[in-house]
């Protein structure tokens, strides 16, 4: 399993500091074969060294440049960065990513060997609608994407059930990454009000190999229930 810990823009250096050395501790008691990955805030890059890899909630698709505000290649090589997420869906909706910058962004950081993990997902309306719409709006999110890409996994993401407490039920969670599957072969993380009560359930998925999660990962102590459930 991949459990991958996405803080948004919780924590400071400081706080992640002591939140990796904690975990770090803990993790010598995970399974070998799982992964574990931390999103910090870009402030909080270090290089840091443990069994997990760090990497950014984004990044501009630059080396170098005049883009006021962001952050380019160079920022992220000076901390041995080369794993990110793109398109989460707060991106997309908020900060008003379209699909074409997203795919622009994805072709650049493929371009550098980055790992990449792609976020996709629908809001209520469309999954109301059922499974077919639903996987209609998936695959158009994976518009301009090299989905053979190399080092390429998906997080499906329902928006309804992100940071809402409300998860998506198995059999939702299920149909959706059995379709998925079958047009991505590709580690697929489920996403969406994963914590300790549910993760033996969405775990024990057939096509579910890993979980990013965002409010549960704020405490080492909430990560690590799902880590080493
Ligand atoms: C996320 O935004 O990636 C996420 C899964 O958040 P939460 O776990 O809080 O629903």
């Amino acid at each position: 399993m991949i459990y991958a810990a996405n803080f948004k823009t919780n924590h400071t250096r400081k706080s992640t500091e002591n939140y990796i050395e904690d975990l770090q501790r803990h993790l010598l008691n995970k399974n070998s074969e799982d992964r574990v990955l931390i999103f910090p805030p870009l402030t909080a890059l270090d290089n840091y060294e443990g069994d997990f890899t760090v990497g950014v909630q984004n990044a501009y698709p630059v080396n170098n440049g005049a883009f006021t505000g962001e952050v380019g290649l160079e920022q992220l090589a000076e901390f041995n960065i080369n794993t990110i997420l793109i398109g989460h869906s707060e991106r997309r909706d908020i900060l008003n990513e379209s699909q074409e910058d997203v795919a622009k962004k994805f072709a650049f950081f493929k371009e550098q060997g980055f790992e990449i993990i792609y976020c996709i997902g629908e809001s209520l309306e469309v999954r109301e609608q059922g499974l077919e719409a639903v996987m209609e709006h998936l695959l158009s999110q994976f518009e301009g994407i090299d989905t053979t890409y190399e080092h390429f996994m998906v997080a499906y993401e329902p928006i309804w059930a992100i940071g809402t407490g409300r998860t998506a039920s198995v059999e939702e969670i299920t149909s959706t990454h059995d379709a998925l599957k079958k047009v991505v072969n590709k580690p697929l993380l489920y996403g969406g009000s994963v914590k300790g009560a549910n993760i033996a359930e969405i775990a024990a998925i057939e096509n579910v190999d890993g979980v990013l999660v965002g409010g549960a990962s704020l405490k080492t102590e909430t990560f690590l229930e799902l880590v080493l459930h």
